[in-house]
């Protein structure tokens, strides 16, 4: 690769059984880098075992990856950010991160506004799941039905199941709500917490063992709730086969440079991904 400059977007992974291949990425279950370039172009960088990739840091602060329109359930449109400004909040500035649709999800079950390519987004089936993290931790969560596998992998869960299908958006967060009420469960664990279990992961088995009894423990719970517009199931989630050897034991440790700044190089060995 030349010098230029990219915004990174981060890794994204693709389906490991896609229902038709997605158009730019290098393959099922496989992951890869999304880079912006000036003129606003999007590139695909695979990441496989093997693969060497090298950086320098462009400037120390992070910028503004825009904001996104949602028009349905498969389609939606990237929003460059207008002033290329710094990120303020999270990933974005605050003017973009005021009109991204997806900060009005949280409040769809309340009976909050959303417009109409975002409600359509809403109403398609939704997943409620149970994650268990590299640290210990474990979380419940929901996935629209198109992106199932996706969230988990993007949170890097080390083990995760789906506990119940539901009709829509708005079921599956009053189930989820439920869920952290009446068994305690949280809805969010900490990226930094997650990467850090990363460095002496209990073995698999523990962490399965752990989940598997979570999850059952919601099953009944759900079963009980007296809640209409899903049904419980009871299905494993497949972690992708490069987290592998991340979300297992080994003699390792945290990278012990500041990637804020200079240049880096690593081979990738395995690769897990912590976003909230
Ligand atoms: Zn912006």
């Amino acid at each position: 690769m030349t010098d230029t400059r990219y915004l990174v977007h981060g890794v994204f992974w693709a389906d490991p059984q896609p229902a038709a291949p997605a158009a730019g990425l290098p393959g099922a279950g496989r992951a890869a880098l999304r880079l912006q370039d000036p003129a606003g172009v999007f590139t695909e960088l695979a990441l496989d075992a093997g693969t060497l990739l090298g950086f320098r840091l462009a400037a120390r602060e992070k910028r503004c990856l825009g904001h996104h329109k949602v028009h349905g359930p498969a389609d939606r449109d990237h929003v460059s950010c207008p002033d290329r400004a710094a990120a303020a909040r999270g990933t974005q500035c605050g003017p973009c991160f005021a009109v991204d649709d997806s900060r009005l999800i949280h409040d769809f079950h309340r009976g909050g506004y959303v417009p109409p390519g975002l409600r359509s987004y809403l109403m398609q089936p939704h997943w409620l799941y149970v994650a268990t993290f590299a640290n210990g931790a474990s979380k419940v969560g929901t996935a629209a039905n198109l992106r199932k596998w996706h969230r988990l992998a993007e949170q890097g869960a080390v083990v995760a199941r789906y506990v119940a299908r539901a009709d829509d958006g708005r079921v599956v967060r009053v189930l989820e709500d439920l869920v952290t009420r009446d068994a305690g469960l949280p809805q969010q664990v900490r990226s930094a917490a997650k990467a850090a279990g990363l460095t002496a992961p209990p073995p698999a088995a523990a962490l399965d063992e752990r989940n598997s009894r979570l999850a059952a423990r919601v099953r009944v719970l759900l079963r009980g709730a007296g809640q209409e517009g899903f049904e419980v199931v009871d299905e494993r989630w497949l972690r992708p086969a490069l987290a592998d050897a991340a979300c297992t034991p080994a003699a390792r440790h945290a990278y012990p440079h500041d990637l804020g700044s200079d240049a880096h190089g690593f081979r990738i060995a395995s690769l897990t991904t912590s976003a909230s």
